[in-house]
């Protein structure tokens, strides 16, 4: 599914503000959504964008 976040560059060393899991991930316009919550941890919101 192609998003306007661009690729997936991979996992960032951060703890999701959320759920407090190592899975945030960053993708090539910045966004860094966690991969288990959808938290958007610059936003602060969920990330309705990542649901398929
Ligand atoms: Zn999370």
């Amino acid at each position: 599914m192609a998003t306007e976040k661009g690729k997936l560059i991979g996992y960032t060393d951060e703890e999701c503000k959320n759920c407090g899991r190592l899975r945030v991930e960053l993708w090539e316009n910045g966004d860094k959504v966690c991969e288990k919550c959808n938290w958007n941890q610059d936003r602060g919101e969920y990330d309705f964008a990542m649901y398929k």
